[in-house]
């Protein structure tokens, strides 16, 4: 085989924007892309290989000396990555939020990288950044629904932001909380602010013991990394036990008052309006009471539930959600476009420059560069695909995909529920519902029963996943109906509009007969055969 050179000349090539349709490139491209939309239309797993088998493939740790062809190369990633990959375009993969992407993503995203542009600064996006201003624009008015004279007024003001673009809910959620701190332990007479000066000096300015966040254990860990990264310590990372799976009003006021009165500030109260476990959505509106009894930050993480607000039918469920200070929406969820798309949106269009930060060579004042006020730097124009989508699907087309993904979830909750074998543990608020196997004998299982149910569960969803044919989740969940212990359960996310009411029967067939073959399911029955026995 010939073998590449490692000469400026062959280095020149690689960058050199090739030639016609013919272009060896070009062949390679549509090379791959066949080679993509075949493992698209297969199962979850292609080819079992463990993961220790994979890891063979990428346990080289040095960079290759000698350069190699693209053509080469391509066949090694189609080898090596592509053909071990999971399909989370499959109808039957539905146990993240992680799901098919409708097409027109993939010449977009061509076009994203051709045109490579850096968000940090206008020298380098253009008119990227007036777009990425609007989507931001979009999104608040998605929430707050603010006049026409107010988006007239802040979209593109260089002295304010409604919110920050970034990878993630992750980072949305940081900045959000960021906001909040610099907000709270702002410069006053004799104080520079935290920003300048640091949290021990803040916290000493202002008299405060410790400061704290308040919200459920269903609460995304992206809250305890917030803590952690802004000085405030996980330890106050306050979450309440939330049987119902929502984080209750009274208990929350009730904790943020203990917590003040050991000479603490509670920082910000976060509902979460699509629980990433099982798509609760807490009482925002009572909750938005709460914070201003309180005092606080009022933070939504809507990262999956955001895109409920399309729909005329379902966005009462996130009723209060316009109260709140800060906002987090990840448009990589139910808005279908490709990972790295979070967004939060500030009520106040003043609150991001509590965070503003200005630099000389770069971000200079008075610029409209939205880098001053982002935790991220250099950043893509992901917010194009969100743009894009925006207009491909309207907020009509939104609306018809979150409705029908909510009706999925109810009958397929239903399809459980009348199975005699399965129990429905969390019925679905949004398209999430979590189940487990409970076969009809056990009409109460006691602690000894809900564990060898918690035994069957983890199996069952080993040999489902290891099967490759479809894949749902699990997790472990405290519910009302066993308060004494927590339960593993099922979780099934129903994002993928391709799904189809006989996937799922399927998928419950293909869990059932699982289910039959395994050890706790034969103990259980034998532990009932010596019950009525006696
Ligand atoms: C997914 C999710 C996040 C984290 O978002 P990333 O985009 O994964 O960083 C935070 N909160 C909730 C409720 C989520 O569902």
């Amino acid at each position: 085989m010939a073998k590449a050179s490692a000469s400026l000349e062959h280095m020149y090539r690689v960058f050199t924007k090739p030639e016609g349709k013919d272009s060896k490139l070009a062949q390679i491209e549509e090379h791959l892309s066949d080679n993509l939309s075949d493992f698209l239309s297969r199962h979850v797993v292609t080819k079992a290989k463990s993961l220790e088998e994979v890891e063979q493939h990428f346990s080289a740790h040095k960079v290759p000396e000698s350069p190699e062809f693209v053509s080469q190369h391509a066949e090694a990633l189609l080898d090596k990555l592509v053909a071990h990959s999971v399909n989370t375009y499959s109808p039957t993969f539905i146990g993240h939020m992680t799901s098919a992407l409708p097409y027109f993503h993939l010449p977009l995203a061509k076009l994203l990288v051709g045109l490579n542009q850096n968000l940090v600064k206008i020298e380098t996006s253009k008119a990227f950044t007036p777009l990425e201003r609007q989507v931001i624009g979009m999104m608040h008015d998605l929430v707050y629904n603010d006049s026409a004279a107010f988006y007239q007024q802040h979209l593109h003001s260089a002295k304010h932001s409604l919110g920050a673009f970034c990878s993630g809910g992750t980072i949305a959620n940081i900045t959000a909380l960021w906001v909040a701190r610099n907000k709270l332990l702002k410069p006053s007479p004799g104080f520079r602010g935290v920003a300048q000066q640091g949290l021990a000096a803040a916290l000493n300015h202002y008299g405060y013991n410790k400061l704290g966040i308040l919200s459920s254990k269903r609460g995304h860990y992206s809250l305890a990394k917030a803590v952690d990264v802004l000085g405030i310590g996980r330890e106050q990372m306050l979450m309440l036990d939330c049987p119902s799976q929502r984080l209750s009003p009274e208990k929350a006021l009730a904790l943020g008052q203990a917590f003040e009165q050991q000479g603490n500030k509670l920082m910000a109260l976060v509902g979460i309006a699509g629980t990433t476990e099982t798509g609760h959505v807490d009482p925002l509106d009572e909750l938005a009471d709460v914070a201003k009894e309180l005092n606080c930050h009022f933070h939504v993480d809507a990262a999956w539930g955001g895109a409920t607000l399309f729909s005329q039918q379902h966005k009462h469920k996130l009723k209060g959600i316009e109260k709140a200070d800060s906002v987090t929406l990840d448009a990589h969820k139910q808005m279908y476009v490709p990972m790295g798309a979070g967004i939060v949106v500030f009520k106040n269009p003043e609150d991001s420059n509590a965070v503003r930060h200005h630099a000389q060579y770069i971000l200079r004042a008075g610029s409209k560069d939205l880098g001053a006020t982002t935790l991220e730097g250099s950043r893509n124009g992901m917010a194009m695909m969100v743009y894009a989508s925006f207009h491909i699907f309207g907020r009509q087309g939104y609306e018809l995909l979150i409705d029908q993904s909510i009706d999925k979830a109810k009958r397929f909750a239903t399809l459980i529920e009348s199975h005699q074998d399965f129990e429905l543990v969390t019925p679905p608020t949004l398209s999430i519902l979590t189940y487990r196997i409970k076969p009809r004998h056990l009409s109460h299982p006691d602690i000894r029963e809900n564990e060898l149910l918690d035994e069957l569960v983890v199996s069952v969803q080993k040999q489902q996943r290891e099967a490759g044919k479809s894949f749902v989740s699990r997790t472990r969940l405290s519910v009302e109906k066993y308060q004494q212990q927590p339960i593993t359960v099922f979780r099934v996310v129903l994002a993928n509009p391709l799904t189809t009411e006989q996937d799922l029967i399927n998928i419950l067939n293909e869990q059932h007969d699982l289910a039959k073959q395994t050890a706790s399911w034969k103990v259980l029955h034998q532990l009932s055969e010596n019950e009525s026995a006696e």
